[in-house]
């Protein structure tokens, strides 16, 4: 069997932080965790996030993309304060955990990235994040609209101060919002610099018609030939969306090795449109999952996007395209490697990190139990089916209970801080 598709139903041995052995049938231990009816699985990894925008859930339906930035989006973003934006970072972690995600590719916001890191590093989750750049528009309001050097200047310091660190488990990446709110200049310094420091790029493309149109406007190029120009393609480079692409710019992300991240929910909830994932696949173009911000999905939750983005392509293909295998494998191993950590994580296997997720099986909408347990993951199961999940060895959910964040706390602190957020917004 491929490692790659390892869904273990046997004993692990995990040893500090990492897969000690796959295979360990009686092999002592000092803590066990009981999966009796379970499978145990690589976490989940989503590589299109916003933990700022938890909070937003719920704040900013029913809109199509550049109206949901500016009437809502944006507002939100430039009202956040320290303790708004460290309760959102909570809030998202906690139900990514609660759900089996154990990694994710978040962009944050323009200010107070530090918090964020700071709870990424106390609750033991794994993350790559990226403060948001955004130094062009006019309707972007104050407090978000940056000066070019000092955008760079800042998200440079947070490297310096934050990549590599908790064991690995905090990284940081460069995080322009789009081409329609970043200048040419500030995505050349961006593009050279995440090869000099040898970090990642995560950024946002042609999710969007309007946005699309645009760019296309100020630039004389489509999008992703216009990013691929200023030095935004390649194997380090995350592009979330990539819903309206020309046979032209497939043929670039294919040649650069550029990440493509999918989220069907948001695609879907704002009315985007469905990105052309079987043509990538086809194409052998990189591609991961995310559930997108809270603010446009509603939910963080893998079970549903590896569920809609099969769903979606066998009604415009057929039922063979996207099958079940395929897709957990965007949804984690893919996501590994969109991320440069397929060394790492991803996988169940010897020697990589014990990042994990243990899933009941034996629940009435994933009984009977088939022979090949991914169609119940994939098809029936759902994130409160999600029993324990492991970061860097260390439990942080078990039998349902987090272990690191106070779920109470967490949920009284978000609807405090809310309140007050959507005041200093003005939108209450
Ligand atoms: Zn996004």
């Amino acid at each position: 069997m491929d490692p790659r598709d390892s869904i273990v139903r046997g004993d692990l041995l995990i040893e500090n932080d990492r897969i000690a052995s796959v295979d360990a049938n009686g092999a002592h231990a000092d803590t066990v965790v009981d999966a009796t009816d379970c499978a145990v699985l690589p976490g989940f990894i989503q590589t299109h996030i916003h933990l700022c925008q938890t909070l937003f859930r719920g704040s900013a339906d029913d809109l199509a993309l550049i109206d949901w930035l500016k009437k809502r989006v944006w507002p939100m973003e430039a009202a956040h304060s320290a303790r708004s934006i460290a309760a959102s970072a909570r809030l998202g972690i906690a139900e990514l955990i609660k759900g089996g995600t154990t990694c994710a590719l978040t962009m944050e916001t323009v200010n107070h990235t530090s918090e964020v890191f700071r709870v990424v590093q106390e609750s033991g989750f794994r993350a790559t994040v990226g403060k948001c750049m955004m130094d062009k528009g006019d309707e972007v309001p104050e407090g978000l609209r940056e000066d070019t050097d000092a955008s760079i200047q800042e998200s440079l310091a947070l490297l310096e101060q934050w990549h590599d660190k908790g064991n690995g488990r905090l990284r940081y990446c460069f995080a322009p919002r789009f081409a329609v709110s970043c200048t040419r200049e500030l995505l050349e310094q961006v593009g050279r610099l995440a090869r000099e420091r040898g970090v990642m790029i995560h950024t946002h493309a042609s999710e969007n018609l309007t946005e699309c149109h645009i760019v296309e406007t100020e630039t004389g190029l489509r999008n992703v030939a216009y990013l691929d120009q200023v030095g935004l393609t390649g194997r380090h480079v995350a592009l979330a969306h990539c819903v309206h692409l020309s046979d032209d710019e497939i043929e670039t992300l294919r040649k650069t090795k550029t990440n493509v991240v999918h989220c069907p929910s948001s695609n879907l909830k704002l009315g985007s449109g469905i990105a052309p994932i079987a043509r990538l696949l086809e194409k052998g173009v990189s591609l991961s999952l995310g559930s997108d911000g809270a603010a446009c999905n509603n939910r963080l939750d893998m079970f549903t996007e590896m569920r809609t983005a099969a769903l979606l392509q066998k009604a415009l293909h057929g039922p063979e395209v996207l099958p079940a295998k395929r897709t957990l494998r965007m949804a984690t191993i893919d996501g590994a490697r969109a991320l440069g950590l397929d060394a790492e994580i991803g996988s169940i296997e010897a020697g990589k990190k014990a990042d994990l997720a243990v899933i009941s099986l034996a629940g009435l909408h994933t009984s009977p139990t088939p022979d090949d347990v991914v169609s119940s993951i994939l098809y029936s199961a759902q994130a409160a089916d999600v029993q324990t999940v492991v970061i860097d060895g260390r439990i942080m959910m078990d039998d349902r209970r987090l272990r690191t964040l106070d779920e109470a706390a967490v949920i009284a602190q978000a609807n405090t801080e809310t309140v007050g957020l959507l005041s200093r917004a003005g939108l209450k």
